[in-house]
């Protein structure tokens, strides 16, 4: 059975869980680190990748399902979330769609990952390795 936790950075089109991208680009920038993000696909489910620092950007609705879905599978260890890294919080990035600053805060549930959403677009971005957090997170 293939492991879908190899690191993603050996293929620049495997993302995180599973989630592959033909490298056709979307024309937002990775409000990470600047690089041109490229349409993406998780099970069903669309999201905008970056190539570069593997950083995931999801509508909200979408995001719910891909999160609770992930969750539900409940094939990969849970883990007991490391503490949240409190400089995480002062990154201060902007969304690539409207410009405006992006919300950074802790996901609301277990796993004490960072993510950044922009409310007026609905979009949330996740920086490499936040959404395996989410998932592994023990709890509910
Ligand atoms: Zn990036
Ligand atoms: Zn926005």
């Amino acid at each position: 059975m293939p492991d879908s936790r190899v690191p993603a950075t050996s293929d620049p089109q495997a993302f995180e869980l599973g989630g592959t991208s033909q490298l056709r680009q979307c024309g937002i920038p990775c409000p990470a680190c600047r690089a041109e993000m490229v349409f993406c696909e998780l099970g069903t489910n669309e999201f905008a990748g970056c190539v570069s620092c593997k950083g995931m950007m999801f509508q909200q609705p979408v995001f719910a399902r891909v999160s609770q879905r992930l969750r539900n599978q409940a094939q990969l260890p849970k883990l007991i979330p490391s503490p949240m890294d409190a400089r995480e919080l002062k990154v201060r990035r902007r969304c690539p769609t409207c410009g405006g600053r992006l919300e950074t805060h802790a996901f609301c549930g277990p796993g004490n990952a960072i993510i950044d959403t922009c409310f007026p677009c609905g979009v949330i971005f996740l920086d490499a390795g936040e959404l395996t957090k989410l998932v592994q997170a023990a709890g509910k």
